[in-house]
């Protein structure tokens, strides 16, 4: 009987071993950037003149809602305090037309979101543009960021305008059920190879990673400059500026290819500083953005 009883410190001890090997493995260690990312900004700028036509006036913004999840699960290592995100949509607008990137969730898939705060007004001006819209192109197929569409009241008058892309419609990602009976079938899927110009001045760049459908959107504005919409790459600028992703849990929960996100933070860190890197979640950034007046909030008419 004794000797039994001495076995349990070693059964304590392999289970204190095994805590502490599954919080390095899931939630402390960022991943090592896999094969190089390129982001060729000369090219770029070509595919957004080669378009041909005006370049955009102005970008501007919606928070359609906001939400909160413990930071590790956002820059790995960085501890349980909650770290509050938001829910962005973004519009580029010329004199006599307008395209929107992203389009959040509808208030209520926002409230199921741990610490959320949906604007249901600010929900209705998203809704109201995508109507006006001439393209509705997304960062990626999650549903924080097709959702708006999935949502649409009148569908039939935004389907010809959604360009989602052939790897956002064929993505395991993309949340079929989100969508009403048979509304998916009517949208035409987008596909190029390189670079594709959307609009004038909106040049879409393949980014998988973070999902299957991820894309880069260089927006290059009439008077010069330049944007990046870089989607969930990074869910906060400190992922960039830390060259830290998200912990080996997100590979679990959203089946994140960690080391081609790690090498995508790498190419963002080399970017010059006049790119303007826009991350879809960043309260921070967006406040930062708006007070040096990059882009203005509010849809306008
Ligand atoms: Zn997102």
């Amino acid at each position: 009987m004794p000797a039994k009883r001495r076995r349990w410190p070693w059964v304590v001890l392999g289970i204190f071993v095994v805590l502490l090997a599954g919080k390095y493995f899931l939630l402390s260690r960022p991943a090592a950037p896999g094969p190089e990312y390129v982001i060729d900004l000369a090219a770029l700028h070509s595919a957004a003149v080669a378009a041909g036509g005006a370049l955009p006036q102005r970008i501007e913004v919606e928070k359609i809602g906001e939400f909160s999840f413990p930071r590790t699960l956002v820059v790995a290592g960085e501890g349980f305090r909650m770290h509050q995100m938001v829910l962005l949509a973004h519009r580029v607008v010329w004199p006599d037309s307008s395209v929107v990137i992203d389009t959040a969730m509808a208030p209520a898939a926002t409230k199921k979101m741990p610490g959320s705060k949906a604007d249901p007004a600010a929900f209705d001006r998203l809704e109201a543009a995508m109507k006006k819209a001439n393209a509705i192109v997304f960062t990626h197929e999650h549903v924080d960021h097709v959702g708006g569409v999935a949502a649409a009241p009148d569908f039939a008058a935004i389907a010809k305008k959604v360009r989602l892309t052939r790897e956002q419609y064929d993505s395991p990602k993309l949340e079929r059920g989100e969508f009403p009976a048979g509304t998916l079938a009517t949208l035409e899927p987008l596909s190029y190879q390189g670079l594709y110009a959307v609009a004038p001045g909106v040049v879409l760049q393949k980014a998988p990673g973070h999902s299957p459908g991820s894309q880069l959107i260089y927006v290059e504005l009439t008077g010069g400059q330049r944007f990046l919409f870089v989607g969930d790459i990074a869910w906060t600028k400190d992922n960039i500026r830390l060259q830290t992703g998200r912990p080996g849990i997100a590979t679990l929960l959203m089946k994140e290819d960690r080391p081609a996100v790690a090498a995508q933070l790498h190419a963002l860190a080399q970017l010059p500083p006049d790119v303007h890197v826009i991350v879809a979640h960043d309260p921070i950034a967006l406040d930062d953005d708006l007070k040096s007046g990059l882009y203005r909030e509010g849809f306008t008419d």
